[in-house]
This record gives structure tokens, sequence and C-alpha cells, in this order.
């Protein structure tokens, strides 16, 4: 609110016609009503990034992660679900190739409390399929039941989004080029409304019961 300001009226020389008038009206009302809405309450959780080292080098570049992370927040744009990188740090060369559940498991003691953690590794071989390598995985460890996502650096773009759908509450769908679909036509990946449904009502179960906090210093979060 500008209280400051002095109203002032102004008179423009250019003339608009009513029906142009209305037109603009409705225009403005229609534009403001749609960016609203669905911004209402937006929540942004934090991921915590931690990256493998292979060969003395990160696993991945912190610029390839964010396109994963813009890539799901351009996705999840139809909930009230975002998501934002508040720690990057380097982990062991040990976990640089995961293979088994215990190798998987052993990723919780690096896990931190209110935050999803996102392990990038090298390799991630599928604990059911052996010789099967993995481009994702939303992992619930033993015996703590932390649960964390692992991608792999040679994951392509919306597997970040995939298996956040998965922590956010989403099974796997065999519509094609849905979200959590394996199939891929080139098609628009997309989220059907009972997906972005079951986001939103994770999202407030995740706060409700402080699983997940917000992510601070948002300035989405301070404009709410
Ligand atoms: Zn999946």
């Amino acid at each position: 609110m500008n209280y400051a300001l002095p109203r002032t009226s102004t008179r423009t020389r250019t003339s608009v016609s009513p029906v142009m008038a209305v037109l603009l009206v409705w225009g403005f009302v229609a534009s403001s009503a749609s960016a609203a809405e669905p911004n209402a309450d937006v929540v942004t959780f934090p991921l915590q990034v931690a990256i493998a080292l292979e060969g003395g080098k990160p696993v991945c570049t912190a610029a390839w992660f964010a396109q994963q992370v813009s890539d799901a927040n351009e996705l999840y744009a139809r909930s009230r679900v975002r998501f934002r990188v508040t720690k990057t740090r380097e982990i062991s060369e040990k976990f640089a190739a995961l293979h088994t559940r215990a190798d998987r498991d052993a990723l919780a003691k690096l896990t931190e409390a209110n935050v999803i953690d996102v392990f990038v590794v090298a390799a991630l071989e599928d604990v059911d399929e052996p010789g099967r390598y993995r481009k994702g995985v939303a992992w619930t460890s033993r015996p703590e039941a932390a649960r964390f996502l692992i991608l792999s650096a040679v994951a392509p773009a919306t597997v970040l989004a995939h298996e956040l759908g998965h922590f956010f509450g989403n099974g796997h769908s065999a519509v094609p080029d849905n979200l959590m679909s394996y199939t891929r036509t080139g098609g628009r990946v997309f989220f059907d409304d009972s997906q972005v449904a079951k986001v939103n009502a994770f999202a407030d179960q995740f706060l409700a019961s402080g699983r997940l906090a917000e992510a601070r210093s948002s300035l989405e979060a301070r404009e709410r």
C-alpha cells in the first residue's frame, strides 16, 4: 500500500472507446484473478542437495541440478508447491556408486530434519534387478524410515520432478507423458488434477506434522 502517495486524478489525452475500456478492465480482472488464485498460498520447500564426488570431482554441476529444479517448478506450477535449493554440498566418493539396499540406506545418516534431501550419484543400480541402472528413486531407508531422493547424474530433465511426485504421495501412471509414467512420446510432460490435489494435500500434511518446513528467506513466502 502506498499510503504516502497523494491521490491524483489524471486525465488521459488518449481516447479509449467504452468497448475497449470494458475489455481492458475485464482483461485486468481476469489476469489478476488467474495469477493470484493458484499462488494464493504457495509453499516453497527446501531442497538440500548432496553431490557425490567421483575421481575428486562432483558427479554433476550446480547448474545441472538447478535445471532439474527449474523443470520441477514448471511442472508443479499448477500446484501450490515450489522447490528451492537451500544448501548444496559434496559427499564422499564412497557414495558415488550405489548398488545395494545397504548402499542407499547408508545415506540416511546424512539427512537433516525439515528438508527434502536429494543425493546425486554417478550410478544407481536397481536393488531388485541387478544390472539395471536407475535414473532416480524416492527411497525409504531401514531401519530409520528416513525418506529421501536419489538422482543419477545421467538423469534426463524431469526425473527430479518425478521423484518429488513420489515424495508427495503419487504412484506411477500408465498414461504416456504423465510425469509419473515411464513412457515419454516427446509430448509435453504433465501432472493431472488428482495428482496436483495429492501434492497439495501432502504439502499441508508435511507442514502440519513438522516433517517439512518452508524454505526461509523466500521472497514468495514473505510476500504471502
Ligand atoms: Zn517412479
